[in-house]
């Protein structure tokens, strides 16, 4: 003990060492598996790199970029419209690291290497753990690069820009930059998730350039050096690249009229727009604006995965550190059996998100050549997003209560991680719309359903429990009848078939086992903690733990 531990009233004891400095990829067994599975290996170098950062440096800048959130100057002292946005100096080292790393490009600077989404998708994942907020221009710019290839003057033109490893974070025309970033406005006030409603309206100038007049009610990453936006054109609702300043050095016309004050996702900021004659170039035909900008948010859905899935696992690492050596009763916590059992289950659940998170990026990554992992996609992905997004509430609630009333204190991480967790779930087509779209899926691709099937049969034989799951499925998919009340719950249990039979081929047999028989089995309650008590917990948790010296 030292004597700074020495108070004149007591002495500071059974508190636990903080978890610094740490390498948040050697130290995830389920992360480094599911690479190696899903065929990115080959990136384990920078991934280690990458690791080494979150677990280090990048922890403490996501503290302070999210303890000092960005800021609008509207004006300058003289009165002059900027619209500028402030950021916090770790903020920008943050996108500064991430970028260097490929958090946004890896998977298009490797083109036809296998396993380059994967990769990407595991960057994005420790990305997230020590700040979510950088992840949302990250992840935008990353999604970007299929819709702008829709507009081949542009793509020539802006592609190899967003896809450069650096940041260049100063408000100068796109022109004069090598390295830019990129947003994306659909949501406005009437309207978000039926963006068909949209009023914003885009006059024809001349030769693909239009004037955009209107409003977008959220906009995040304001500062980004350009925006895919929807507005009505003459054929309907168009996709349009709106870039933030115009060739001249003036700002183009889009105003930022207030940033969000928002429950979390501090350190990133999101805005209201005014579109005042703002000029625009046309992405994609006139009319088929929703299917354009559509292919950039499959791409940030699946992030909306990899993000929910970092936030559960930063927070398991903090209960397990914590529970390891905290006291209670006379016996460490993470060894009186009730947690133990609650560790468990948060293990198997974070590996579960992981492991199809990063099994639907595979199949993004082989969906050019083969058209099994395109169908698979098409369907995986909402229901993945539906599924991982929504644990990651519940399942950070339950990593909080790990560390009792400290887990609940803004010194830890856990605040941060759980003002977080409900936004992915939010963003980029809620939950409802997530189920509505796998019906969609199910109706206007009768393959993606099939893909399903035989992706979940590739499991079949291995466990009872998911043969007879599949059976189910089966009677659930060709019943219609309210098939649209009851589409959280068919998504919900094709979810975790889905999962179970991914963990089941991926041979990690006590996680896969614990996992078939609670999610599968019956044998779980509603709260995390309910694993059957016969399942061996310890070597879950030895599989989960976060070793401080794995550098
Ligand atoms: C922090 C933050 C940042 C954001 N950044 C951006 C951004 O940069 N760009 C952007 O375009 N948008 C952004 N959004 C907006 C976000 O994508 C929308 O809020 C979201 O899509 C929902 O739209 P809405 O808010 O209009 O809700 P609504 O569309 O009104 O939906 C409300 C609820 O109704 C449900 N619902 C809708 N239709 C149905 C139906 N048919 N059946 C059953 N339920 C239904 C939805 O699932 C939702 O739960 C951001 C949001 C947040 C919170």
């Amino acid at each position: 003990m030292s004597t700074s531990d020495r108070f004149l009233t007591h002495s500071v004891h059974n508190q636990p060492t903080p978890l610094t400095d740490y390498n948040a990829w050697l130290t995830d067994q389920a992360l480094i598996d599911a690479v190696e599975w899903e065929g990115g290996q080959w990136a384990a170098p920078v991934l280690s790199a990458y690791g080494e950062l979150v677990g280090g440096e990048m922890m403490e800048l996501g503290r302070q970029a999210n303890g000092n959130p960005p800021r609008l100057q509207a004006f300058d002292r003289y009165g002059h419209r900027i619209d500028e946005v402030d950021f916090h100096p770790a903020y920008l080292e943050l996108m500064g690291l991430a970028t260097s790393h490929g958090v946004h490009n890896l998977s298009w600077v490797n083109p036809g290497q296998p396993g380059a989404h994967v990769a990407r998708a595991a960057l994005l994942y420790l990305s997230t753990q020590a700040d979510a907020g950088t992840c949302c221009p990250l992840t935008m710019t990353h999604a970007a690069v299929p819709a702008l290839r829709h507009a081949p003057d542009l793509a020539t033109e802006w592609i190899p820009k967003v896809t450069a490893s650096t940041y260049d974070h100063r408000s100068i025309p796109a022109t004069r930059k090598s390295a830019c970033t990129i947003g994306m406005g659909m949501t406005e006030k009437q309207g978000g998730s039926d963006v068909r409603s949209n009023t914003t309206r885009a006059h024809h100038l001349h030769m693909g350039e239009y004037e955009l007049v209107g409003h977008k009610w959220f906009f995040s990453a304001p500062q980004s050096d350009a925006h895919l936006v929807l507005a009505q054109a003459e054929q309907g609702l168009t996709c349009f690249l709106v870039p933030r300043f115009l060739d001249d050095g003036n700002h183009n016309a889009v105003r930022i009229q207030r940033l969000k004050d928002k429950l979390g996702d501090h350190s990133n900021a999101s805005s209201e727009v005014e579109f005042q004659g703002a000029l625009a170039h046309r992405v994609g035909a006139e009319g088929r604006g929703v299917a354009t900008i559509l292919e950039m948010v499959a791409l940030t859905r699946l992030d909306c995965m990899l993000g929910s899935a970092g936030l559960m696992r930063q927070a398991l690492v903090q209960a397990l550190n914590h529970t390891r050596q905290r006291e209670a009763f006379g016996r460490l916590l993470i060894r009186q059996p009730l947690m133990e059992n609650v560790l468990a289950d948060l293990a198997l659940e974070s590996e579960a998100a992981v492991a199809l998170a990063l099994r639907i990026a595979h199949a993004v990554d082989c969906s050019g050549t083969d058209p099994h992992e395109a169908a698979l996609a098409r369907i995986a992905m909402p229901i993945g997003k539906y599924w991982i997004c929504k644990r990651c509430t519940p399942f950070i609630n339950e990593a909080q209560e790990c560390l009792g009333g400290l887990g609940y204190v803004e010194d830890t991480e856990l605040p941060r991680l759980y003002r977080q967790a409900p936004l992915n779930s939010i963003w980029e087509g809620s939950a409802n719309v997530q189920c509505l779209d796998v019906l969609r899926a199910v109706h206007r691709s009768p393959e993606s359903l099939q893909a399903l099937f035989n992706e979940l049969e590739a499991g079949h034989g291995l466990i009872p429990a998911l043969d007879s799951e599949i059976d189910n499925l089966k009677k659930a998919f060709s019943q219609h009848k309210d098939m649209e009340a009851q589409s959280r719950y068919l998504v919900e249990r094709t979810a975790l078939a889905l999962q179970a039979s991914i963990l089941l081929r991926a041979g990690e047999e006590q996680v896969a086992e614990a996992f078939c028989r609670s999610r599968l089995g019956g044998g779980h309650g509603l709260a995390f903690g309910t694993l059957p008590a016969d399942i061996s917990f310890q070597p879950l948790l030895e599989r989960a733990m976060p070793a401080a010296s794995a550098r």
